[in-house]
């Protein structure tokens, strides 16, 4: 394992032309990166002396030399191997080349460097390798200073497989996890004691699937806060590549300077995919994983996950879990922080307690995941609730097990209601012209609309319009992220912090 402050950032430049690449290379020290790799087989033509000269002399920062052939996913073809190799040896004289990349079945006689430079890698772009305990071993055995291995992910385990790998390795290692599932071993290459991670100078530029942006590593992940003892949290979903929860929670640890990380685990739908992982973070407790956000479609896996005893009652009669807490021993509790967001938006924007939520009539547009979680928190809390959905046996469904009323959404139009909650899609960006009702009852003293993208949507616009107090999708989301903040840290969550940030992402979109 190498020192996480020694290990290095490096920016792989893919640019087509040498002019391009020096360019890049002064573009990405200033951002950053302490380390860059020259993808000379994606130059459009093998570069003469000259040309190696105007790219490699007094670079800003180390250098590696890299000339990818097409057997592992490089641009050089197979039939130029010498061409390749004698490449690689020219590049090999610069000084600012602290280490050349050569493919593990390179024989030891055509290295291109000294072993002390040599970086001995092996890539498989379709899955864990079989073979993955004879490559290590093999890279282990050589002379060369540094092994990297590099595999398609599967799942977000496969990054908890590249930990492992560089915990176990005598030699520094780089570990890394291809494509969106495997990004974690990117991010957290600092924390697993890697010899570096690759991140791309903008998005764009990645030279392999699933590499963050410099920008990403250093402002967003935090990569200079981040050491073995930093703890991590993440959103476990699919889709997970949209999720605002990275910015929003990395934003409140940096703000109160909390030490920990907060990435994307991108999960596919089932138990299993599930349960998989998880069980990986079990196994690991040294890794300090301590907390997940959890969103679709593993809400209810979750709850399976951590058993309903370690559930409180909400969480178990919603039957979704969309936190997950490790506590210092390894053992998991499950929250469920959206009805909470969701609750407390509302009546602090009522003023009153939930308590006085008792008798108060509210109608509840949607009978989906949203709407399950307030008519059970409502209907907790004594409210007299009617939902109403546009596939009315939805609605009846739901309302049967929370002791509600059922009916058409299209009645909702002429409620007696004195709130009412759209927890229905309707209104959503693009379809910002949409409402759920034409017309708003003059029973209504409350609007709340889960939907937070657009700020007002066009039902909150028209709450405003009759005088009723509105309540934003978007109180209720900083809410629930609040509250996982505060589960996890057990700090006060900085909540302008993550209101303008959300706010800022919103704008940006
Ligand atoms: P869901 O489980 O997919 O449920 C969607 C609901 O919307 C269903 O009741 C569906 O009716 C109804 N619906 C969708 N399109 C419709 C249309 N064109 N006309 C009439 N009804 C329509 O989704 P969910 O997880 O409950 O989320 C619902 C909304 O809540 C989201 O769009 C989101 O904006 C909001 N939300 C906000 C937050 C927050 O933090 N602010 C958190 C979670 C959700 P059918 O049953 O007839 O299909």
């Amino acid at each position: 394992m190498t020192d996480p402050a020694a290990t290095r950032l490096i920016c792989p430049l893919t640019a087509p032309t040498v002019e391009q690449m020096r360019s890049d290379m002064l573009c990405a020290a200033e951002s950053g990166a302490d380390t860059i790799e020259v993808r000379l087989d994606l130059l459009d033509s093998i570069p003469d002396d000259a040309q190696l000269h105007v790219l490699l002399t007094d670079s800003p920062v180390d250098v590696i030399a890299t000339a990818r052939a097409s057997r592992e996913g490089g641009k050089f073809p197979q039939c130029d191997e010498a061409a390749r190799l004698d490449l690689l040896k020219r590049a090999a004289k610069f000084d600012s080349v602290a280490f050349v990349d050569v493919e593990l079945d390179v024989p030891r006689e055509d290295w291109p460097a000294a072993p002390e430079k040599i970086i001995l890698s092996h890539h498989n772009f379709v899955r864990v390798p079989e073979n993955l305990h004879e490559v290590i071993a093999q890279m282990e055995a050589s002379e060369a200073a540094v092994n990297k291995i590099a595999f398609a992910a599967a799942g977000p385990e496969d990054a908890l497989l590249a930990a492992d790998i560089i915990c176990s390795c005598k030699k520094p290692t780089l570990a890394l996890a291809m494509g969106e599932a495997g990004v974690v071993s990117r991010i957290l290459a600092r924390k697993f004691g890697a010899f570096g991670t690759f991140a791309s100078l903008q998005s764009g530029c990645e030279s392999a699937p699933g590499q963050p942006t410099l920008d990403e590593m250093r402002n967003l992940y935090r990569w200079n806060s981040q050491d073995e003892s930093t703890q991590v949290f993440g959103v476990i979903g699919c889709p997970v590549g949209h999720s605002m929860s990275p910015m929003i929670h990395n934003t409140a640890f940096d703000k109160v300077g909390f030490n920990g990380v907060y990435v994307p685990l991108l999960i596919q739908p089932g138990h299993e995919n599930f349960a998989r992982f998880m069980q990986g973070i079990v196994e690991r407790p040294h890794l300090n994983f301590r907390g997940f956000s959890v969103t679709i479609p593993h809400k209810h896996n979750a709850l399976e996950f951590v058993t309903p005893e370690n559930c409180d009652e909400l969480p178990r009669t919603i039957g979704a879990v969309n936190t997950i807490t490790v506590d210092s021993a390894g053992k998991f509790r499950g929250d469920n922080t959206d009805y909470a967001g969701a609750i407390d938006a509302l009546c602090d924007k009522m003023k009153i307690a939930r308590e006085d939520l008792a008798s108060r009539r509210v109608a509840l547009l949607g009978a989906g995941g949203a709407s399950r979680a307030l008519a059970a928190a409502l209907s907790f809390y004594g409210a007299e609730v009617t939902i109403y959905n546009r596939t009315l046996l939805r609605a009846e469904t739901l309302a049967a097990e929370f002791g509600c009323v059922a009916k058409p959404l299209n009645d909702a139009v002429a409620t007696d209601a004195e709130i009412l909650i759209n927890c229905t899609a309707i209104g959503m960006h693009p379809n910002v012209d949409d409402a759920p009702v034409c017309e708003l009852s003059d029973s209504l003293e409350v609007v709340f609309d889960t939907v937070y993208n657009p700020l007002e949507t066009k039902l909150l616009a028209m709450a405003a319009a009759k005088k009723c107090l509105t309540v934003s999708g978007l109180d209720m989301f900083v809410n629930q992220a609040a509250g996982q903040f505060e589960l996890w840290t057990e700090i006060p969550a900085p909540l302008d912090v993550m209101r303008k940030v959300v706010l800022e992402q919103l704008q940006r979109k």
